[in-house]
């Protein structure tokens, strides 16, 4: 099999059979959108096997990787879309209104069009796949763009795809740059793409020109904090598994560690021993781990593991040719340091120290919002206010790299590691739009619609703004004063001691009514209660 790239003259003709798809509103159709995503589910399914080997060519990936942490996670995904598309595609009602319940208002979950998602190379069936689910379950007919780096699995997507989904709803575009430009020309409704913060830069222009709304999942640096309340062989075991899938090329990979400086020493001798337990004296023989995706990335990261001003303490073998990077760790990195400036990308880990969590959140919060922050910790107070000293696309306590596939959480990044979202309802959503509706009776202009028209008048405007409620919150600070609020205050407080009275009185009665028949009062029950014999 090799890789051929759609020809560019083939795109517009590609792009038509989705419009006509679109146009043809089968994809309107709940069910029809369902029985896509079951096909989906058994593209996937029925071909773990080639895709195993597929990426077993492109990136030397274990199949275990590939097999669970990326099928069994996608086909999650389009499940979940299945399940769900009833639900999430029936209209809503909004918050009950007096103004404008008389107006049956709806909120209509439209398919946005004819959409176009672009993928990386680094889990390709995820990043293509996952938002696919949810474009499909939204209603669109949808074009999907896989990376010209992993040429297998982009062949084997575009042999797959037509024998399993609908041609005029799904149909691949092979190819790299040329073919992602020519599909830019074109307005779509909207853009799904996941990649790197560079190329995101290009693609946000040309949707720009076409006003077509994007999703950008990116990456950055995922940093970790290890606070000396952690688990330190559990935090070593993560975090270096998590370094090391799929060699590094993991957008939600942590990139570098902060270590309280108390705890260093022993958190690296976990390191070094799992590190062993995991891949042996020589990882370069072990299977467990993939290969970088080419020589100009592996390049890229000896250039990085060479500059670096920190100590190698383990690792730093690198095979541009065979685009082999040994799983490396770095240790007393400076906050300047080469490996500090971009994503690493491959399985080396900075390791700095500091002295303290303050310092750890400050180094975070002076950087780019990460795609995931993590801390490992079992203190309850350091997560939490780890968690809300600062911002990322997503947080984690004492795990790694298993976020995007929690079911029912959002997953996106913010700032410079992108935004939008694209998995569960969160993905359907981004394909949907919220479409308000009124259906407006002609009654409304009789009983106060009609005081809009011209000619206006003062009397009219009075009318209008009767039913409005335009009174507005109190500033900050300020204590509900308004004379009403008062009056209703000493009108609660008079109506209770008046109960209270009334009940008073009552028992006070009975009590003397008791008492001149010459017994005893018992019970609580005011005038019904009774006297002893
Ligand atoms: P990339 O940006 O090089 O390529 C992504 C896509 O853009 C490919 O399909 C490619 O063909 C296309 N492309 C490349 N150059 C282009 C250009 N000049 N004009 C138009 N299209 C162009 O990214 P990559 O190296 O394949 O992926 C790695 C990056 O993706 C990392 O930064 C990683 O963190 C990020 N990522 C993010 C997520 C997430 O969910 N947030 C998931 C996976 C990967």
């Amino acid at each position: 099999m090799s890789f051929n790239s759609t020809p560019i003259e083939e795109i517009p003709v590609i792009r038509d059979a989705l419009v006509k798809g679109f146009a043809s509103g089968k994809t309107k159709n709940v069910q029809y959108r369902k029985d896509q995503l079951i096909h989906l589910s058994y593209l996937l399914h029925e071909n773990r096997s080639r895709f195993v080997e597929s990426l077993a060519i492109d990136l030397k990936r274990p199949a275990l990787e590939t097999d669970f942490l990326e099928i069994d996670g996608t086909i999650a995904e389009v499940r979940e879309a299945y399940t769900n598309v009833e639900k999430w595609s029936k209209p809503e009602s909004p918050a009950f209104s007096l103004n404008w319940f008389s107006m049956n208002p709806k909120i209509r979950k439209e398919p946005k069009g004819v959409v176009l998602i672009i993928g990386p190379f680094n889990v390709p069936l995820w990043c293509l796949l996952g938002p696919l689910a949810g474009a499909i379950a939204a209603g669109n007919t949808v074009a999907i763009k896989p990376s010209e780096m992993t040429p297998m699995t982009a062949d084997v997507i575009a042999e797959l795809f037509p024998k399993y989904l609908d041609p005029e709803v799904v149909r691949v575009v092979k190819g790299g740059i040329p073919q992602t430009s020519k599909l830019l020309e074109y307005p779509w409704g909207h853009i799904c793409y996941t990649g790197s913060q560079r190329v995101a830069k290009i693609i946000g222009v040309a949707a720009a020109q076409t006003l077509t709304p994007v999703t950008f999942e990116l990456g950055g640096k995922s940093p970790v904090i290890v606070d000396t309340s952690a688990d330190l062989k559990l935090a070593a075991r993560r975090i270096l598994w998590g370094k090391c899938a799929n060699a590094g090329q993991l957008c939600v990979a942590p990139d570098y560690v902060l270590v309280l400086r108390e705890v260093e020493e022993q958190f690296i001798r976990e390191l070094q021993q799992v590190y062993t337990a995991f891949f042996g004296s020589d990882p370069a023989k072990s299977d467990s781990i993939s290969r970088i995706v080419s020589p100009q990335h592996t390049l890229r990261i000896k250039n990085l593991v060479e500059s670096t001003k920190g100590n190698i303490l383990i690792g730093g073998q690198i095979d541009v040719n065979e685009r082999y990077v040994a799983p490396t760790i770095v240790t007393d990195v400076p906050g300047d340091d080469s490996l500090m400036t971009d994503e690493i990308f491959g399985p080396v880990l900075p390791i700095i120290s500091v002295d303290s969590l303050n310092q750890a959140i400050g180094f975070i919060n002076s950087r780019d919002h990460p795609l995931v922050l993590y801390i490992f910790s079992e203190d309850k107070k350091v997560k939490e206010k780890v968690f809300s000293s600062t911002n990322s696309g997503g947080a984690v306590a004492n795990d790694v790299v298993i976020l995007p596939a929690a079911a029912g959480l959002p997953f996106g990044g913010i700032g410079a590691s992108g935004f939008g979202y694209t998995t569960g309802k969160w993905g359907f959503n981004t394909f949907t739009h919220f479409r308000g509706t009124l259906d407006v009776p002609s009654w409304l202009d009789k009983v106060v619609l009609g005081s809009r028209f011209p000619p206006y008048t003062d009397k009219k405007l009075a009318d209008l703004k009767k039913n409005l409620n335009d009174t507005l919150p109190l500033r900050p600070g300020t204590r509900p004063v308004t004379a009403l609020k008062r009056r209703w205050g000493w009108w609660i407080l008079l109506a209770l001691l008046s109960a209270i009275g009334a009940l008073r009185k009552k028992r006070f009665v009975a009590a003397n009514i008791c008492r001149a028949a010459g017994r005893k009062s018992i019970g609580r029950g005011g005038l019904s209660q009774s006297c002893d014999e």
